[in-house]
């Protein structure tokens, strides 16, 4: 099978899994039935290939063509390709599996020219990149990496108040085994993640493929605002302690912060107590994400937003914060080498490869053009010719790391 042949099966495989009928977007959360379906297909593509399925104390899947831990004895661990099959709420159908499906068809690029890995050659998909259940990103490598405890992870409850141990026990994976694992980490010698752009980069460049230079810093921040729950029709508005007023100033505020500071900043979700149409709230919580190419812009965005939640009697509480990471300038330069002179671009949005490249994994990225820019949206898209140029070019990333 062709490696293009490889590329529309697989995608056809994954176009209805997980898809909701009435959006277009996928709602593929972490250790749900979409989930399991996934683990179970990409399972079967490792099997149909002959390649070792490994599944790490995260509950990441490991597929090995060749023996990663002998490799790595020797000094000379694998090269892994690879990315996510979770999604946002209502994402789009790029967002991670695009990276999946052609880490796959790269194999079979690589065994229809009869090329022998030198190295074995490993394709990953990280669980629960996107952190649209339990609230934490990229919680899969995150765990591996410790950069997540175990305890916190396990302890993260989901929109119904289902912890993420109850989770994972509930799809058959211990989660006593969560916690650091430099075993899986030992076998990876470079990481290359192929990914849908999630801007306009590529289109403004005019080109379908470009090498990832780094990830803006970025961070998640809760914010609390309590008030006085209340009949909407009796209660008085000077009577009223109504904290949604104080979450739209805060809102508002959040944007023009991000306008002064020349950064972005987003309040994409909001949780309301009662949330009855004729009540006053009782409590709204928001959450704010904010990133940009300057960590001091973003901190000093949040320590104005703070106190300006704090002035509203609310209080705010980091969940996540990652600093700039560059991607390893050699493999970088290897790639862009590789690829004759492609477009190098940094990137807003966080990715597994970065948590990789934070624990010392020499890790780069490749991005394919989104002809709108729109992603985390069931609009997400990206051409078959410009995915098929991605294939390519990772096909001949991987040869250039296997030979
Ligand atoms: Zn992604």
């Amino acid at each position: 099978m062709t490696a293009h042949a490889t590329f529309d099966r697989l995608w056809a495989d994954l176009e209805p899994i997980g898809r909701d009928r009435a959006s277009g977007g996928y709602r593929r959360f972490a250790w749900t039935d979409a989930d399991l379906t996934l683990r179970e297909w990409f399972a079967g593509q490792a099997a149909d290939r002959g390649l070792d399925l490994v599944t790490d104390r995260a509950g990441n899947q490991w597929a090995w063509w060749g023996d990663p831990d002998t490799a790595a004895a020797q000094g000379d661990p694998g090269a892994v390709l690879g990315s996510h099959l979770d999604s946002v709420p209502d994402g789009g159908a790029f967002d991670g599996p695009l990276g999946v499906v052609s880490a796959l068809a790269v194999v079979d690029a690589l065994r229809a020219r009869g090329v022998v890995p030198s190295r074995p050659l490993g394709v990953v998909n990280f669980g629960d990149e996107e952190g649209a259940r339990f609230g934490i990103a990229c919680a899969g490598s995150r765990l591996v990496t410790g950069a997540l405890g175990a305890d916190r992870a396990r302890a993260l409850t989901d929109g119904d108040g289902v912890s993420m141990a109850e989770a994972m026990a509930a799809a058959g994976h211990d989660p006593a085994h969560l916690g650091p694992d430099p075993e899986t980490l030992r076998r990876v010698g470079a990481f290359v993640e192929l990914h849908v752009e999630q801007g306009r980069g590529l289109v403004d460049l005019d080109a379908p493929v470009a090498v990832g230079a780094s990830i803006w810093p970025h961070g998640r921040w809760r914010f609390d605002l309590a008030g006085q729950a209340n009949h909407a029709g009796t209660t008085r508005l000077v009577d009223r302690h109504d904290p949604m007023l104080a979450f739209a100033s805060a809102v508002s505020l959040a944007r023009s912060l991000a306008e002064r500071n020349g950064v972005v900043a987003t309040c994409g979700k909001v949780r309301v107590e009662p949330n009855g149409v004729n009540a006053i709230p009782s409590r709204v919580t928001g959450w704010l994400d904010a990133r940009g190419s300057d960590p001091d812009a973003v901190r000093s965005l949040v320590q104005a937003f703070s106190a300006a939640v704090t002035d509203l009697d609310g209080e705010v509480t980091q969940e996540s914060w990652t600093d700039e990471t560059a991607f390893d300038a050699d493999l970088a330069g290897r790639l862009t080498r590789v690829l004759g002179g492609v477009p190098v671009l940094p990137t807003g949005a966080g990715h597994d490869a970065g948590i990789l490249a934070n624990a010392g994994v020499p890790t780069a990225m490749l991005f394919v053009r989104n002809p709108t820019g729109i992603s985390h949206s069931p609009q997400e898209f990206a051409e078959r010719d410009d995915c098929l140029a991605g294939v390519d070019a990772l096909t001949a990333v991987v040869e250039d790391l296997v030979s």
